[in-house]
């Protein structure tokens, strides 16, 4: 059988068990051996003025302290040793370069991502070089057959069943980055929203404070 990688990038601004809990199923379900998770290191749709964010190498960190210990799951910094945005056209290249033709390559997104897909970067390519992966997640999921019947006008209609068909029912864990980074700043406990390691690896760091 042809190798299989398995990527799910992200900002993991920062990294939380709504990610980890996700991609865990994904990989059950697939019976995918390895989950890649690869930080960003501009990533072009993300902007958060309200909040603050934290840098690149930090991000790497707490993600690396989340799969410390996991068979299932590691991380790359391929996006982190690139200049400019992080465009996923360009992490694929660089995985086809690394794993070669015949690997196949899987992209797993949350629900929410899966409406913008024709804002990414050579999206046309991207979804031909890997087969996009959708994950559940509240309240995007709702919407995900409205979101196909979108599709179908920036994509062929092959391309948009193959999406259809790796929609995964996955468990709905309503946790995001913000909903975190939020609480960081009104001084709420974010215990049990993400692993402890990655607490700490905060609070030692004072990452997302306000002031
Ligand atoms: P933010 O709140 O800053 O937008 P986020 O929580 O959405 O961040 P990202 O790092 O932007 O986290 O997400 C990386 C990937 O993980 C995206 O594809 C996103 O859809 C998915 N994802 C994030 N949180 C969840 C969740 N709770 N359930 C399922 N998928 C998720």
């Amino acid at each position: 059988m042809a190798e299989r990688i398995v990527i799910f990038g992200g900002t993991f601004d920062p990294i939380h068990h709504g990610h980890l809990i996700t991609a865990r199923a994904v990989a059950e379900h697939f019976g995918f051996e390895k989950v890649t998770f690869i930080p960003a290191k501009a990533p072009p749709h993300k902007g958060d003025a309200q909040h603050k964010s934290a840098p690149a190498d930090d991000r790497l960190e707490m993600v690396r302290l989340a799969v410390t210990g996991s068979d299932m799951f590691d991380v790359s910094d391929v996006e982190l040793q690139r200049d400019g945005p992080s465009y996923t056209f360009d992490t694929l290249m660089s995985l086809r370069r690394m794993y070669g033709a015949d690997a196949q390559l899987y992209w797993i997104i949350g629900a929410d991502m899966l409406g913008d897909l024709p804002t990414w970067y050579r999206a046309g390519e991207v979804i031909e070089i890997a087969r996009i992966i959708t994950a559940a997640r509240p309240p995007y999921n709702q919407r995900i057959p409205a979101m196909l019947d979108e599709l179908r006008e920036h994509f062929s209609a092959e391309r948009v069943s193959g999406l259809s068909e790796r929609v995964v029912s996955t468990p709905l864990i309503d946790v995001s980055s913000t909903q975190i980074r939020r609480r960081l700043g009104q001084e709420k406990t974010v215990k049990y929203l993400m692993p402890d390691a990655v607490i700490d690896y905060i609070r030692r760091r004072g990452l997302y404070h306000t002031d």
